[in-house]
C-alpha cells in the first residue's frame, strides 16, 4: 500500500549535499529544477493539466544558493506542463536525473513574485493531492515541510539568536553559541480500533471532530508524548478520546504529513471496553461501525463539493486512515 507523500522519487544525496562545491555544481546545472513554497502552498499550472510547476534557474535569476534547500536527485518524468520554460524543457527532456532546490517564495525579489503569480496559481498540497501524481505530490510534501521548518526556527532554541540555514538547508546554525539544530518530524499514532462483540459482528472505533464536514468519520490519532513509547500513546490516546480501554497495539504502516510537520503512524489496537465517552477530548462523536455499515460509506469531496447523499463518509483513499479502515474491512488487517 503507497500512501499520498510516501512514494519519494529522488535520492535526498544526503552525503554529497554537505560539500557545498558538490552543491554548488548541482545549483549551477542547467538541468536542476526549483519548487517554489509561498505560505505553505505550491506553485500549479492551470493550462488545463493539474501539475506542479518547477521552475528552471533561469526563472529565477537572482536567487542564491545559500537561500535554497536541497530536496535530491533522481529521474524523475516530468511532463511538459509541469516546466513553463519552454527552452529548458527541451534540454531536460534529454536527460532526466535532475536535482530539484525548494525555496520560500519570500526570499525571492518582488520582480520574481509577481512573475511567478502570473504563470500558474498558488494552491494547497492538500487539496491538489488527490489531482497529482505520487511522486509530485511527495516532492512537494517535503519541499512544504523544510520551508515551514526554517520559517519556524529562524532563532536559536538555546540562546534565542538568530541562527541560519547550513548543510544544504538540512540544518541551521547559531551565529551565537553555534547550537545545531535539525529539521523536526512530530509522530502521531493512528488507530484502528476493534472490537468483538457479544453479538458475534466485529466492530471498529471511528470518530469525528466537529470542524470536519457532515458525515465524516475517521479513525482516532493524537501525537506521541516525550517518554512515551508507541504503543503507549495508542492506548493513552484512545481512552482519552474516547473512553475505550485497549490492549495488544499493533504496527501496520506510515505516512508523512507534513500539515505542518508529523509522521502518521498506523495501528491497530483491541478494545476491551465498548462504552464511549467523548466528552474529556476533542471529538464530537464516535460510534461503533461493522463491516456491513462501512461498505455504505460514501468518500468524503477534497475540492469542496460535499456528498449529501451517504449519511456517513470517510477521507480520501491516499490517506492512511482511509487504508486503515478499508484494510480492516476487507480483514487484511486486525484480529477480528
Ligand atoms: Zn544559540
Amino acid at each position: 500500500m503507497t500512501f499520498a507523500y510516501a512514494d519519494m522519487p529522488l535520492d535526498r544525496c544526503t552525503n554529497q549535499r554537505k560539500n557545498k562545491s558538490w552543491l554548488k555544481t548541482e545549483f549551477n546545472n542547467d538541468n536542476t529544477l526549483f519548487c517554489v513554497i509561498n505560505d505553505g502552498m505550491g506553485l500549479f499550472a492551470t493550462n488545463g493539466i493539474i501539475a506542479p510547476i518547477y521552475l528552471t534557474k533561469g526563472q529565477l535569476p537572482t536567487l542564491s544558493v545559500d537561500s535554497c534547500i536541497y530536496l535530491g536527485k533522481g529521474d524523475i518524468a516530468l511532463s511538459q506542463a509541469e516546466i513553463t520554460d519552454t527552452n529548458a524543457a527541451t534540454h531536460i527532456e534529454s536527460n532526466k536525473a535532475v536535482s530539484i532546490f525548494t525555496v520560500d517564495f519570500n526570499k525571492l525579489r518582488f520582480s520574481t513574485q509577481e512573475e511567478l503569480t502570473e504563470i500558474g496559481q498558488w494552491q494547497p498540497l492538500k487539496a491538489m493531492t488527490p489531482n497529482l501524481s505520487p511522486a509530485d505530490a511527495s516532492i512537494l510534501a517535503l519541499a512544504k515541510g523544510m520551508v515551514h521548518w526554517h520559517i519556524s526556527h529562524q532563532f536559536c532554541g538555546l540562546c534565542g539568536n538568530h541562527s541560519r540555514a547550513v548543510e544544504a538547508g538540512h540544518a541551521r546554525r547559531c551565529n551565537d553559541c553555534r547550537n545545531m539544530s535539525f529539521p523536526r518530524t512530530d509522530p502521531a499514532v493512528i488507530m484502528l480500533v476493534e472490537k468483538m462483540f457479544a453479538d458475534g459482528i466485529p466492530r471498529c472505533l471511528l470518530g469525528r471532530q466537529a470542524s470536519w464536514e457532515k458525515g465524516v468519520y475517521s479513525t482516532l490519532a493524537g501525537f506521541v508524548d516525550p517518554g512515551e513509547s508507541l504503543e503507549q500513546a495508542v492506548i493513552r490516546e484512545v481512552a482519552e478520546e474516547s473512553g475505550i480501554v485497549v490492549e495488544n497495539p499493533k504496527y501496520c504502516s506510515s505516512q508523512p504529513w507534513p500539515f505542518p510537520a508529523s509522521i502518521m503512524l498506523g495501528f491497530t489496537a483491541v478494545a476491551k471496553t465498548d462504552a464511549i465517552d467523548v466528552t474529556h477530548d476533542a471529538l464530537e462523536d464516535a460510534q461503533w461501525f461493522s463491516r456491513e455499515q462501512l461498505s455504505n460509506f460514501g468518500v468524503k469531496s477534497e475540492v469542496g463539493e460535499q456528498n449529501n447523499e451517504v449519511e456517513f463518509k470517510i477521507s480520501s483513499s491516499s490517506s492512511i486512515s482511509a487504508y486503515l479502515i478499508k484494510a480492516w474491512k476487507n480483514k487484511e488487517i486486525g484480529q477480528y
